[in-house]
């Protein structure tokens, strides 16, 4: 039976802490600490695509009133070019192509139109917040499948066994966020074959699509069998550096794209007009900008790895994303999460705890308990000084 939306949402969210990146960015405010808790760039997009969302404001276009809820033509036509250029994914714009207020929108509206209480949803494990927290509210049951260090791969057989008969979804997420691990061929295709046999439908986060280091990003949706059971989601925010645009879409096959929409009336009913034919114009006219700036991004992955490596930290490799894990056991923490609650005062840093990303398990034992999450999506100055600051400071506990 379905539950009331309005009273399970109210003391089910409630019950929730709040979400730690606006925790940690607070810290580091109170504390003055760099901050590289929170993924967003310190560096803004393309001028083009500002300019162009400047004079949607102020210019002739005043596009300052309500647009379509699915999002303005020209959007979702640039959306739907976008997947045909970069993965020869076709899209009706008309019928499978929605805006969003990004990507966080999109997950939100996925879930909210699709899931229905007492359905099994296989997650990968650590989990982005908002999956947790939106799968609590539709009354999901959430089948983990852990991606553990060093390699953060998924585990198949572990895959195979999260799947039962009241499975109904496959939320994946990848480039993954927090671990930087980007899903190959293999278990792509093991995660598409079980799709199609136990007929479930994916829901594909892949809002760092284009923020890879030398691995191609392969969206599911592009594997045999799969165009028709997959909601791809993704946002402009990462792709174009404008984190606080919150321009999304979710593409696929009409009958999930209007479930996600059928959600999104309610959530935010339409998305910011202005920033639509920016991004419209960014997907477009700046191609190039998301593969400049994932070369760029790679070497500030070095930088940061290796940096964080010399000090003693053993950080595993990132292959996408904006974030690299380092394990603090090595300096003889057992709790990440005090790690990074001290290191504002100890080396005046913000990181973020990965264990708040995995489930509570019976036996106590997080597989996250000592991981802890940085982002390298910062000028290589301010990377630098972050390591200077640790390297300065008494790490050890
Ligand atoms: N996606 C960003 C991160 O993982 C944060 C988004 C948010 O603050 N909700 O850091």
């Amino acid at each position: 039976m379905p539950v009331s939306l309005g009273t399970v949402t109210a003391s089910r969210l409630r019950d929730l802490p709040p979400t730690i990146f606006g925790q940690m960015s607070a810290l580091a405010a109170r504390t003055g600490a760099i901050n590289l808790g929170q993924g967003f760039p310190d560096v803004d997009g393309p001028a083009s695509v500002l300019a162009v969302a400047a004079e949607a404001v102020a210019g002739e276009q005043r596009a300052n009133q309500y647009a379509p809820g699915i999002g303005i033509a020209p959007l979702r036509e640039a959306i739907a070019r976008h997947q045909e250029r970069h993965y020869g994914l076709m899209l009706d714009p008309d019928t499978e192509v929605i805006a969003t207020t990004g990507c966080t929108e999109a997950i939100a509206a996925a879930l909210l139109g699709l899931v229905e209480p007492g359905d099994e949803v296989v997650v990968l494990e650590p989990y982005y917040d908002s999956y947790v927290a939106m799968l609590e509210v539709c009354g999901g049951i959430r089948r983990p499948v852990t991606l553990r260090a060093p390699d953060f791969r998924v585990d198949l057989d572990e895959l195979r066994a999260a799947v039962g008969p009241r499975t109904r979804f496959v939320l994946l997420n990848t480039p993954h966020n927090p671990t930087g691990s980007v899903l190959n061929h293999q278990e792509l295709s093991a995660i598409a074959e079980l799709a199609v046999e136990h007929d479930l439908t994916v829901i594909s986060d892949e809002v760092y699509e284009h923020l890879t280091f030398g691995r191609a990003h392969v969206p599911i949706a592009t594997l045999p069998g799969m165009r028709e059971r997959t909601l791809t989601l993704s946002s402009v925010g990462k792709s174009y550096s404008v984190t606080g645009w919150k321009i999304g879409w979710a593409t696929g096959p009409a009958h999930l794209v209007e479930a996600a929409l059928a959600a999104k009336q309610w959530l935010s009913y339409t998305s910011g007009s202005p920033l639509q034919p920016a991004v419209a114009y960014a997907l477009d006219h700046e191609p190039a900008f998301p593969a400049e700036l994932a070369r760029d991004l790679a070497v500030r992955r070095t930088r940061l790895v290796d940096g964080l490596r010399a000090l003693g930290l053993p950080t595993y490799d990132s292959d996408g994303t904006y974030f690299a894990m380092s394990d603090v056991g090595a300096l003889g923490w057992r709790d990440g999460l005090e790690f990074c609650l001290d290191l504002p005062e100890r080396a005046g840093v913000v990181a973020i705890p990965a264990q708040v990303f995995h489930d509570r398990r019976p036996d106590g034992v997080n597989p996250g308990a000592q991981l802890v999450r940085w982002a390298f999506c910062k000028s290589a100055d301010v990377l630098d000084d972050a390591l200077a600051r640790l390297a300065a400071a008494r790490l050890e506990r």
